[in-house]
């Protein structure tokens, strides 16, 4: 609220020195007419008594009036010049400033959504095994019973703990991640994550494809799970059972491996692609989003992506959804030397 009125008072200050500036250099540009006039008849009048012109004709050819004429031009052409100057900074003022707000907004919208959905994502945990606790202390429970509360409990633990390695690599990811890199087999790597994830979500349609040769490529293992982890994860969580999800490697002429992650769900819309990838950015609202997550998932993807000289990129799927692409290339040269693994 009290930057809402600060940007219209910003404004409001902007449009009317924008308005002086356009008073001010046509009262200007009109103060040297007028002055040419008056000159020109002075000097009209001067020169018919000094006799030295005895027509209109021979005053306008004359060499006195045509300097004067002159000069007051090149004032004229100095007022035009100056007030587009000006004018033209104060527009760029204006767009600077709107941007800046902009992009002030954006980044307080997604502290806020991430505030709340960070303290949602550790009170629901944590209420859940406190449930679990309390159950347990209170009523007497068979066997069988005490397993399943142990397994939802230790389920709870495991997004906690989720939760805090997600906030520490993307803490790391800003200071000090370098891949560890090592020679990888994609097309052994991938179809394994596949498998892990498809039997966390069983309802969807899990495939997998790799047509072409995929010769080992240099990349951080951990990093690398990571990024399809992540990638799959969200592709169930955005998309609906029993829809198809295609994990699929390529590769593009023997100098990079591309990998997609196809889905068919909600999909992102052409003025979200840029900003998903940025630390707490959720598409919508956190009063009013239905699914759970903090926004560091995609930050986390692309920082991997950049630090093995990759590219991620995401497009629409067909009929719908989303395809997430990392074009990785197939011989990384590490910056420097390479650090501890992830
Ligand atoms: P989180 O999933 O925790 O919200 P992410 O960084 O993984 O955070 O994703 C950022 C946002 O991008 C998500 O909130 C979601 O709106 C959008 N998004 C990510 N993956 C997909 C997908 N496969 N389909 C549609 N939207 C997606």
């Amino acid at each position: 609220m009290k930057n809402k009125r600060l940007q219209v008072f910003t404004y409001v200050v902007l449009v009317y020195m924008l308005l002086a500036f356009i008073w001010w250099s046509v009262l200007l540009f009109t103060k040297n007419r007028d002055a040419l006039q008056a000159k020109v008849e002075l000097l009209k009048i001067g020169m018919v008594a000094e006799g030295l012109v005895s027509q209109e004709s021979e005053f306008y050819a004359s060499p006195r009036y045509l300097s004067l004429k002159n000069q007051y031009e090149r004032q004229e052409r100095m007022v035009i010049g100056e007030s587009i100057v000006l004018i033209m900074s104060v527009l760029a003022g204006i767009y600077i400033i709107y941007s800046a707000y902009r992009r002030e907004m954006q980044s307080s919208q997604q502290q806020r959504n991430f505030l709340l959905s960070i303290t949602h994502e550790l009170k629901s945990p944590i209420s859940g095994i406190r449930l679990v606790l309390e159950t347990l202390l209170k009523r007497e429970l068979n066997n069988d019973q005490k397993q399943r509360l142990g397994d939802n409990a230790l389920k709870e633990v495991d997004r906690l703990t989720g939760l805090v390695e997600d906030l520490l690599l993307s803490a790391r990811l800003e200071t000090a991640y370098l891949p560890h890199f090592e020679a990888l087999d994609l097309d052994e790597l991938l179809p394994d994550l596949l498998k892990r994830i498809a039997a966390k979500h069983p309802d969807f349609d899990w495939r997998y494809s790799s047509v072409d040769h995929i010769p080992s490529v240099q990349a951080d293992k951990a990093g690398l799970t990571s990024v399809v982890v992540n990638l799959l994860e969200n592709a169930a969580k955005y998309s609906s059972p029993p829809a198809p999800i295609q994990l699929s490697l390529h590769n593009i002429q023997n100098q990079y491996v591309e990998i997609r992650v196809s889905d068919e769900g909600i999909g992102v819309t052409a003025l979200e692609k840029q900003r998903i990838f940025d630390k707490f950015y959720r598409i919508g609202n956190e009063d009013t989003r239905q699914t759970k997550g903090t926004g560091l998932g995609l930050f986390i993807v692309r920082e991997i992506v950049k630090a093995h000289q990759g590219r991620i990129r995401v497009q629409e799927n067909q009929p719908k959804g989303s395809v997430f692409i990392i074009t990785l290339p197939m011989q990384t040269k590490p910056v420097k030397e390479a650090a501890p693994k992830l």
